[in-house]
């Protein structure tokens, strides 16, 4: 596909997005939050849904939490170019509560066509919700945060939410650990160079 094909496709992307009335949620919701960063980064992020602040604005994870997602790929030198961060469900909930299993459910059509024109080879999937809609199962986190789970050439990894390592300061540093994994994983796919220590 070539570059112009790839606009035409994104842009049909997102207007379907838009015109989504798969559950009630956008009723509610200012925009549609579809994502931040690239459309063909090679670490696809996925979060919850959008929050106040992200519904405001349009994009994902600009809020609190977006803020200490964004200070942990900067301190590993990941930019832009190498992002693509999402969320599980493109509206936000009244109150910011969890998405439910329907509204989840709803908003994977749109997720799945997502990552086909993304094509990432990392996914991080940011949280609880994240990870039960993608397993379709309930994790513990402890026991599966970063851990790769390496299918169809993809490698994926669970961390703890950032908004949830607000909340525990004690959850920072796994998640730190975590994105540390993420950038090793990208060096050893050559998808980034060794990031060189500071020198005295
Ligand atoms: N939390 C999320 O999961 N996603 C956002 O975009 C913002 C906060």
């Amino acid at each position: 596909m070539n570059r112009a094909e790839f606009d035409v496709r994104w842009r049909a992307f997102e207007e379907k997005c838009r015109q989504c009335k798969a559950c009630a949620l956008r009723e509610n919701a200012t925009n549609t939050v579809i994502y931040r960063g690239s459309r063909t980064a090679p670490l696809m992020i996925i979060g919850e849904a959008p929050g106040a602040e992200e519904d405001a604005v349009g994009q994902p994870f600009v809020g609190k939490s977006g803020q200490l997602l964004q200070n942990l790929l900067v301190a590993f030198d990941i930019d832009e170019k190498m992002y693509h961060i999402c969320n599980i469900v493109k509206c936000r909930p009244p109150e910011n509560r969890r998405p439910e299993r329907e509204e989840t459910a709803a908003c994977k059509k749109l997720l799945a066509e997502q990552f086909f024109l993304v094509r990432p080879k990392i996914i991080v999937l940011s949280g609880s919700t994240a990870y039960e809609a993608f397993y379709d199962k309930k994790p513990v986190m402890r026991d599966v945060r970063g851990k790769w789970d390496e299918r169809n050439g993809y490698y994926i990894m669970t961390t703890y939410h950032p908004a949830y390592a607000l909340r525990n300061e004690g959850m920072k540093i796994p998640l730190y650990e975590d994105i540390a994994k993420v950038r090793s994983k990208m060096e050893e796919l050559g998808l980034l160079p060794p990031l060189t220590p500071i020198s005295k």
